[in-house]
């Protein structure tokens, strides 16, 4: 099929998603285009942190900078998806004050709200934290529901005429004359190829920025960074714990709604389709957590998982740590002579907004356009609601049908709205629409209630142990690396329900 647009943006993470909003809120048509669902790059795959700045004071401060503000923009226009928890950076004997100050003389130079409290004082907030700690600094760190914000993100920019093909991957790019004149992608579940024909065309595809540019035989040089995360059974701390040092392995435990995820690793990638959170990276975060709450040697892990930072190569730079964190925006005309292609990458996904609006500037730019961004003032659709579990406790109701997922008060009208509306391709894409499987069974009690839902629609074509294979295969590559004592235990207990129960 032949498809035409004014802007074509491809990739549907934070970046390509905000890209999408501003561009409808400034009226100028725009498609996006993204290989598998929202938010299945880093997106969904990070801490969640509503970075307050403080993490890259002293290593980055222009990044920092950037977190300061954003991180106010976001609390205005997405209070839904953020939780302001605050967050203390924690010295501990071994590191010594020497960091503590620098980083208290870099919170005050760039702007970032920092306090110093003693020992008692932090206890007292947090009373699991390890009582040997030497100081901790009180910052406004928060955590931020990264699904919510994107999905949030494309309603909105639907409503304002964006439009978006899912599971859409592109796979070859034509350029003739100095200009991008195809892009040629295939449609992961149908199998089609589509052709579509675009004006200006933004590459949003983070860490995959410079296989998407070696299409057109462009180059772009990135450091492929995996970091991984750990989520245990129940949330460990009020507040986001840092650990008051140079960024390094471990070194953050971020709460998570009911849960807390523990973070993270740096490894260098030369795959970026093909990675998975090792046993040694699950020791190294166990053992370096658990020195900030000693009790994290007795929580039960529930999931692992990892991202890709999209890093832009830095000369210099001794390590994937010491990268910047801030974006680059390409524009190619100027640097390769390919007059309607951009390129944004890098950033953190609390700065997707900002990143966004310095994309959109540019782009009016070379269109000749003088249309201001909104995407600061404007509040998402559903700015007004609560936020997280008291959001799914406030919407409890007996008349929304039977609860699906017990561990996250999931019911089946929470479900069945998004698999009636007839826009997923993929049936698994409602465990990044809903909480449906991400509590602390993983899915073990409620996927076989799913598979009863999805039968009564008339939905499940095929083999049904299929369909059931198809969700369990996610959830378990994310509990196998954390299988051990309590957790084994439970697996045990689920594979003899599917297995024994259910004939998988
Ligand atoms: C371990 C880790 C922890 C992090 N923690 C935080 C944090 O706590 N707070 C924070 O602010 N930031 C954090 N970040 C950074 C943040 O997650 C990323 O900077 C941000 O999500 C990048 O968003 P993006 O939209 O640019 O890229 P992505 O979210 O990766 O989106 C790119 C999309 O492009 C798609 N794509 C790629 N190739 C194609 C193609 N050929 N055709 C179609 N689509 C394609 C991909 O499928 C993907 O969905 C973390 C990152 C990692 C890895």
């Amino acid at each position: 099929m032949e498809i035409q647009t004014e802007v074509l943006v491809v990739g549907g993470g934070a970046t390509g998603v905000g890209i999408l909003r501003d561009l409808s809120l400034r009226g100028i048509p725009a498609l996006l285009i993204e290989r598998g669902d929202f938010a299945t790059g880093a997106s969904g795959r990070n801490h969640g942190l509503l970075h307050s700045g403080g993490r890259y004071v002293v290593t980055d401060p222009e990044a920092a900078r950037e977190c300061v503000a954003e991180n106010k923009i976001l609390k205005h226009i997405a209070p839904h998806c953020v939780e302001e928890t605050g967050g203390l950076f924690v010295s501990l004997p071994e590191d010594g004050l020497g960091f503590r100050d620098e980083f208290v003389r870099g919170c005050e130079t760039v702007g970032v709200e920092a306090a110093v409290l003693s020992p008692e004082e932090a206890l007292e907030l947090e009373p699991k934290l390890n009582p040997r700690l030497l100081s901790a600094v009180r910052v406004p760190d928060g955590a931020i529901d990264p699904f919510t914000l994107v999905i949030e993100n494309a309603r909105d920019a639907e409503k304002h005429g964006g439009r978006f093909h899912l599971h859409m991957s592109v796979t070859s790019v034509a350029v003739d004359r100095g200009a991008i004149s195809r892009i040629f992608a295939r449609d992961s579940v149908s199998g089609e190829e589509h052709s579509f024909h675009a004006s200006y065309v933004i590459n949003a595809t983070g860490a995959w920025a410079s296989q998407f540019l070696a299409l057109a035989n462009l180059r772009l040089g990135m450091a492929l960074s995996k970091g991984s995360m750990i989520v245990t059974n129940q949330r460990l701390s009020q507040r986001v714990i840092n650990r008051c040092r140079r960024p390094s392995d471990g070194d953050i435990i971020v709460p998570n709604d009911l849960v807390s995820i523990l973070g993270t690793t740096a490894v260098r990638l030369e795959n970026l389709e093909h990675f998975d959170v090792s046993r040694q990276e699950v020791s190294l975060l166990l053992g370096e957590t658990s020195r900030m709450i000693p009790g994290i040697s007795d929580v039960r892990l529930i999931r692992a998982y990892a991202g890709i930072r999209p890093l832009v190569q830095s000369e210099g730079a001794k390590d994937d740590r010491a990268i910047t964190r801030g974006f680059v925006l390409i524009d190619h005309e100027k640097r390769d002579g390919v007059k309607n292609l951009i390129t944004i990458t890098g950033g953190k996904f609390i700065t997707y907004r900002l990143m966004a609006e310095r994309t959109c500037d540019l782009l009016c730019e070379k269109m000749g356009l003088s249309l201001p961004c909104s995407t600061h003032v404007k509040r998402l659709p559903g700015a007004k609601e609560p936020a997280g579990f008291r959001k799914r406790l406030t919407a409890f109701s007996p008349g929304k049908g039977e609860v699906l997922c017990d561990c996250e008060l999931v019911q089946r009208q929470d479900v069945e709205g998004f698999l009636t509306e007839g826009k997923m391709k993929d049936l698994r894409d409602i465990l990044h629409r809903t909480r449906l499987a991400k509590g602390t069974c993983q899915g073990g009690f409620c996927v076989f209630r799913l598979l009863g839902v999805l039968h009564e629609l008339g939905l499940v074509k095929g083999d049904s142990n299929r369909v059931l294979a198809g969700f369990l295969e996610e959830r378990w590559r994310g509990v196998r690396p954390v299988l051990w004592g309590t957790s084994v235990r439970e697996h045990e207990l689920i594979e003899s329900i599917y297995r024994g129960m259910l004939n998988l």
